[in-house]
């Protein structure tokens, strides 16, 4: 059964805008779906009413196949505490739980190797590189151990060199964790390079255009 279903959306805010009409998903557990558009197209709305953070205007969400499942967020913003080193930012959404640092430390760990950031985590935010900070918010997305993780646009403002090497690393994390990902981007070059499946949004009105599956054989 699919994770989360989105049947007949239509989400229009406040202003008038429509950001989203007549989308349709299904969700499937272990794929790496991009919502690919320009900007302005609906790719972050989507991605919060699949996460139910927003409300749709028409239609249903289902998140049934998702009973257990925990959603990591991850920003184009690394959005890290500047006064709390590495290790504290990512164990922050396991003490937000009240588990307790020492229960917390093998699983913050864990979370910062898969990253690559083992030997930073008394480094401050300011020390790191912009890389190194979207690693650690990626950890940070990691540490609840998450089924479903939720990126919008989370390499945009980096280097192409650094955002290259942080696809590959997404890939290794996905196939190495099983974790379903759903990517939000307004670059072909990322969508193509990362997906199982790409949702492509008009650029105007919210509806989707076109739907395309990623041979994984021919794609890695
Ligand atoms: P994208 O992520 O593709 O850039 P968004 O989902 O952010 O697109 O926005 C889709 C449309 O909805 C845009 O026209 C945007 O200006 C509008 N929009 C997004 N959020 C709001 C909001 N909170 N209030 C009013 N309009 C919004
Ligand atoms: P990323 O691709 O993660 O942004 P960089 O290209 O910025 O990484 O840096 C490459 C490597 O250089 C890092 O993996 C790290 O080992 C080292 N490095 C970068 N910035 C720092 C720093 N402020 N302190 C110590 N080592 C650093």
């Amino acid at each position: 059964a699919p994770l989360v279903c989105l049947r007949g959306i239509g989400k229009a805010y406040d202003n008038g805008v429509a950001a989203l009409d007549h989308f349709d998903l299904d969700l499937r557990e272990g794929e790496l779906l991009t919502l690919l558009g320009p900007s302005g197209c609906g790719k972050s709305t989507a991605l919060r009413l699949i996460a139910g953070l927003t409300e749709p205007s028409r239609g249903r969400i289902d998140w049934r196949g998702a009973q257990a499942a925990r959603a990591g967020f991850v920003f184009q913003e690394p959005t890290l505490l500047p006064w709390a080193d590495v290790f504290a930012n990512v164990y922050l959404p396991l003490r937000l739980e009240g588990v307790a640092r020492e229960t917390a430390a093998p699983r913050v760990r864990e979370a910062l190797a898969r990253v690559g950031l083992a030997d930073f985590e008394s480094a401050l935010p300011r020390q790191l590189s912009g890389g190194m900070k979207m690693r650690a918010a990626i950890a940070r997305a990691l540490v609840t151990r998450p089924s479903l993780l939720l990126m919008d646009e989370p390499f945009a403002a980096l280097d192409e060199v650094t955002r290259f090497r942080l696809n590959d690393d997404l890939l290794a994390l996905k196939r190495e964790t099983g974790t379903t990902i759903v990517f939000v981007t307004h670059s072909v070059y990322e969508s193509v390079y990362l997906s199982t499946r790409i949702l492509a949004l008009a650029a105007r009105g919210g509806a989707i255009i076109d739907e395309i599956e990623i041979d994984a054989d021919i794609a890695r």
